[in-house]
């Protein structure tokens, strides 16, 4: 782990796990694409690193933040006081919320109460996950995509989905997921923060690379270009 050096610039290795559209996906051509893959960019262009991403499972971000191999991680992560006992998260930079998906047409869910002994498919390791596992008598079906609980949706063998509302609302107006719907209130206020290992030394240059973009217009290019807003 550590900070690699370049002559002028040290590079931080960032992980990422590209299928959680539109923060890290890939492009028809294979490259990673997305909301977090401009954000730690510029943010590393506006504090002085460079980045270069490695492959890892959503579910081994932390151990590999743990174990030093990595020095942060792009991953629509949200900042909870569970994560922050073992890593150290940036100052948040994406509000976001869970959200059920049902099929087009389902009657009756609307709620978590509504939710109870139903069929529900997660991604593994996510904050919907924790959530839907908490529901009396839910049947939990445990994805390692977001898209692929989306798709089990679809195909009837779940009755919802709980995960990150932009992530559903994404997967709905771009993909092949006609017929899905996100009904009811956002069950929770989440915040997003890029995580580093624990007191990591690069945690103050990251958060001053993201208070520059966040002041300079940068942030709201990014945001503007994926969310269209
Ligand atoms: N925001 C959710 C979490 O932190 C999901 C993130 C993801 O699947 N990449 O658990």
């Amino acid at each position: 782990g550590g900070v690699g050096r370049t002559q002028e610039k040290p590079v931080l290795t960032v992980a990422i796990e590209p299928v959680f559209a539109p923060f890290e996906f890939r492009s028809p051509n294979g490259e990673i694409q997305g909301f977090d893959v401009d954000l730690i960019r510029a943010v590393g262009e506006a504090a002085g690193f460079g980045v270069e991403f490695r492959n890892i499972t959503f579910d081994g971000i932390i151990p590999s933040l743990q174990a030093g191999t990595v020095d942060a991680a792009v991953a629509a992560m949200t900042i909870t006081e569970a994560r922050s006992k073992a890593v150290s998260f940036s100052r948040p930079y994406f509000k976001a919320g869970l959200a059920i998906a049902v099929r087009k047409g389902t009657q009756g869910i609307k709620t978590l109460d509504d939710l109870k002994g139903k069929t529900i498919a997660v991604q593994i390791g996510t904050t919907g996950a924790k959530t839907a596992q908490a529901i009396p008598g839910a049947k939990i079906r445990t994805f390692d995509a977001a898209v692929l609980a989306l798709q089990e949706l679809k195909n009837g063998k779940v009755d919802a989905v709980i995960q990150d509302s932009p992530v559903t609302l994404y997967a709905i107006k771009t993909g092949n997921l006609e017929g899905i719907e996100v009904v009811g209130q956002l069950l929770t206020e989440e915040f997003y923060g890029i995580p580093l290992p624990l007191n990591s030394p690069n945690l103050s240059r990251v958060n001053r690379g993201l208070t520059t973009i966040l002041q300079n217009g940068t942030y709201a290019q990014i945001y503007q270009k994926w969310f269209n807003a």
